[in-house]
Parts: C-alpha cells; sequence; structure tokens
C-alpha cells in the first residue's frame, strides 16, 4: 500500500493510475436493479433508489487504458 498520503488536491481529470489525462467518452446508461447485483456494491443506495438506468460518464486513460465511470454533472 503505499502512495495513499496524498489525498487532497487531485485533478478529477486525471487518470488515478498514470496521472495522464482522462479522456471523456460521453455518457452511457447502465441498467441498475435487477439482477446485477455488483452494482450495490459499488453504489450503495444509489442503486437502491431508482430500478432503471443511471447514468454514468465513461473515461478513458489514453496512457495506460484504464476506464473509470463518474457520475455525470446535473443540469448539464
Ligand atoms: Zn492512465
Amino acid at each position: 500500500m503505499t502512495g495513499s498520503s496524498d489525498l487532497g488536491q487531485r485533478d478529477v481529470d486525471a487518470c488515478l493510475r498514470c496521472g495522464s489525462t482522462l479522456e471523456s467518452m460521453g455518457v452511457d446508461e447502465f441498467r441498475v436493479g435487477g439482477t446485477t447485483g455488483g452494482w450495490k456494491l459499488l453504489f450503495g443506495e444509489w442503486a437502491e433508489l431508482g430500478e432503471g438506468m443511471l447514468k454514468l460518464e465513461v473515461r478513458a486513460c489514453s496512457n495506460c487504458r484504464q476506464v473509470e465511470f463518474r457520475v455525470p454533472s446535473e443540469g448539464g
């Protein structure tokens, strides 16, 4: 476990692995509830709020190809 002491100012658009800039791949809708219990592990009560679609912004790192999901900002 290393590198966990620098929480604080961190570029939200930077890759957690290599620090490169994540490129947005757009917003996709993912189905939550039902049989996919894994979402509850990831999103907790969020997954229980609505048994429907969860919008997530997909961001990919062009350097190490790590993919991250982020909740898109409301009112956009
Ligand atoms: Zn990366």
